[in-house]
């Protein structure tokens, strides 16, 4: 099989551009983040106290957490429920930050994201794919921009999508994330040594995809 690994902060478009890529291309796109939002979410239904490692630990007990794609669409299932929309909420990526930094929920999820990848050609997105679930992935970008231009873009989504937001607070949720998602103790998200790094600040959407399609294609062969 043929894994791409894009690893990189939030809201870099990380996943616009790999699926986009991913369609182009043939394979199936992987959204780890989704999974991570999971496990907040159950954690947030079960009124666990994000501090509480050892709550969060308990939470992962009879949990399930399935993927599915549906029309070549990823969808994500908690305990047989589609939660793939529930977990889009600013709530819900906090508290996927804060579960994300438990070794025990980390170990809960890899084995699901090993096994998409061994049995598709995948282009994988998240913050620890090149450096820790698939280490030897055949092209692994690190795909970033600059904290002012993720958070106009990501405004601009929740925006459309109708939710009332301030843009400070977007702002603010980002930078917070980035500093918690580079300094936990456990697969920080930090760019593989062999990860080309592709900065999208001053790309478009379209200009992002191509850069992004050009860099799997040259190692296609
Ligand atoms: O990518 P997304 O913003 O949906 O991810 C939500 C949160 O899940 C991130 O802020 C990060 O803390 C965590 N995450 C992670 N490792 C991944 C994907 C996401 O720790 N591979």
């Amino acid at each position: 099989m043929f894994n791409v690994a894009i690893d990189g902060p939030a809201g870099a478009g990380k996943s616009s551009i790999a699926r986009q890529v991913a369609q182009k291309l043939g394979f199936i796109y992987i959204d780890t983040g989704a999974l991570y939002r999971t496990v907040g979410l159950n954690a947030v239904n079960n009124g666990v106290d994000l501090k509480d490692t050892s709550a969060i630990e308990s939470s992962l007990d009879g949990l399930e957490v399935e993927i599915k794609f549906i029309d070549d669409e990823q969808r994500v299932y908690m305990n047989g429920t589609d939660v793939s929309d529930k977990i889009r909420t600013p709530e819900i990526s906090l508290a996927a930050s804060a579960v994300s930094s438990v070794p025990k929920v980390r170990e809960f999820l890899f084995d699901l994201q090993k096994s998409l990848a061994e049995s598709n050609n995948s282009i994988m997105d998240g913050r620890d794919i090149g450096t820790v679930v698939l280490p030897n992935a055949d092209v692994k970008i690190f795909l970033t921009a600059s904290a002012k231009a993720r958070a106009d873009r990501r405004y601009k989504q929740l925006e459309e999508s109708g939710e009332s937001v301030v843009w400070q607070d977007v702002y603010d949720d980002i930078v917070k994330r980035d500093y918690d998602d580079s300094h936990r103790a456990i697969a920080p998200l930090k760019q593989a040594d062999d990860a080309v790094l592709a900065d999208t600040s001053e790309l478009t959407l379209e200009q992002s995809i191509e850069l992004i399609e050009d860099i799997i294609k040259r190692n296609l062969k």
